[in-house]
Formats: structure tokens, C-alpha cells, sequence
């Protein structure tokens, strides 16, 4: 995707060789415009798909789910990174790795929102080594619900998540592959 490519380029920062800052545009300050043309070419891709439901991750994955949402027309759900007495004492629960924090964590999603036999496309802002999207696939399953897609924004394809998910079989699209990043030299695929 051209739009998003020129913005990783113009706008997006290498920090520490491995991770790619885009606090612009998708991880701290949003751009809407930017946003919804994220939305409009996930539902171009996955159109012939059907679905009934959008997971995403805290915190992230939550706008690009919303405003893609609009397009699909169905719900958000979003797995939950912290405990809290607000959610159901009923959860599916899984444990990710995190590659930004380099430690564990566990998402949990209520019972009430997935269903069996849901039709869940999965989106989130970054893929790396695919420990979030396997997370959220685990409580799918859990769910007997049926994992129909990922969508990711940036995939960084020099890390293993793209190919771990493919070899699963997964209908893994993503709208930009990053092949090598060096300072500020970022090479797409
Ligand atoms: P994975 O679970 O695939 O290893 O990593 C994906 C998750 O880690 C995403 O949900 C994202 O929040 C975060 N992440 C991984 N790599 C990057 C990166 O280069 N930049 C940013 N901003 N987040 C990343």
C-alpha cells in the first residue's frame, strides 16, 4: 500500500535495529484520514471473506479495528492486556511474549464475546515474531470459533511471525512487508 509505505518512509523512526517507531501516525498520535484508508483496503482485501467479528489487542490494534470495523460492519473485540474487576470473572486467557517489553503477558478475552462458530478476522498494527496473533489464535480456538483471517499493517518480514503463520496455514495478509531496516533506511519487499 503506496500511502502507507511514503508514511513509514517520511515519518516512521529505526529504533535499536529491530523495532520501528510510528508514533506519528499509528502508535501514540492517530491519523484518522490516514486510518480509514487502512480500513477501507483491509475490507478490499478480505471483501469475499465473510466475517462476523473483529479481535484485536490493547491498545494499539484498537483503532485500526474500529475503523475498519465500519467498513465490515460487524463488532470489536479487543483482548485485554491487564486484570481489572471490570471483566467478567469468565475469560479465555493466554500467554504472549511481548517483543517490545521482552517479557510475558496474559490476554483475556470474556466468554460472552466469542461465540462458537464466530467468524473472527484478526487485526493488529505490527507483526514481529507473531506471538500476539498466536495469542489471540489460542483464544479462538478456545472459543471453537474460526480464526478466518489476519490483517496486519506493518509486517516486519525479516523477523519469523510471517512465516510461522503462513506454515500454519493462516490467511495472513499484511499491507506493508519490511524486508530490512538500518537506521533510517527502511527496505520494503
Ligand atoms: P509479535 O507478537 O508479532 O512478536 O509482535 C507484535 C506486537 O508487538 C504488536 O502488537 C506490536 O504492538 C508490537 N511490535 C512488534 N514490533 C514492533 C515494532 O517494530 N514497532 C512497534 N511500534 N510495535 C511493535
Amino acid at each position: 500500500m503506496k500511502l502507507l509505505k511514503d508514511k513509514i518512509l517520511n515519518q516512521g523512526k529505526v529504533v535499536d535495529k529491530h523495532i520501528l517507531k510510528v508514533d506519528s501516525f499509528l502508535n501514540h498520535q492517530l491519523d484518522i484520514k490516514f486510518l480509514n484508508e487502512i480500513g477501507k483496503e483491509f475490507k478490499e482485501i478480505f471483501k469475499d471473506t465473510h466475517i462476523n467479528k473483529i479481535l484485536t489487542i490493547e491498545a494499539s490494534g484498537i483503532a485500526i479495528a474500529c475503523i475498519a470495523a465500519q467498513y465490515f460492519n460487524v463488532p470489536v473485540v479487543f483482548a485485554k492486556k491487564t486484570e481489572s474487576k471490570n471483566l467478567d470473572k469468565e475469560t479465555y486467557e493466554s500467554e504472549v511474549y511481548s517483543f517490545t517489553k521482552g517479557k510475558n503477558y496474559k490476554i483475556r478475552v470474556s466468554k460472552k464475546y466469542i461465540e462458537k462458530n464466530d467468524n473472527i478476522l484478526v487485526l493488529d498494527d505490527f507483526l514481529a515474531n507473531g506471538r500476539a496473533v498466536l495469542g489471540l489464535k489460542d483464544i479462538v480456538e478456545q472459543a471453537e470459533a474460526n480464526l478466518v483471517g489476519v490483517g496486519i499493517v506493518i509486517e516486519k518480514g525479516f523477523q519469523e511471525g510471517g512465516t510461522v503463520l503462513r506454515n500454519m496455514g493462516i490467511n495472513l495478509k499484511s499491507l506493508a512487508i519490511i524486508d530490512s531496516m538500518e537506521e533510517n533506511r527502511v527496505k520494503f519487499r
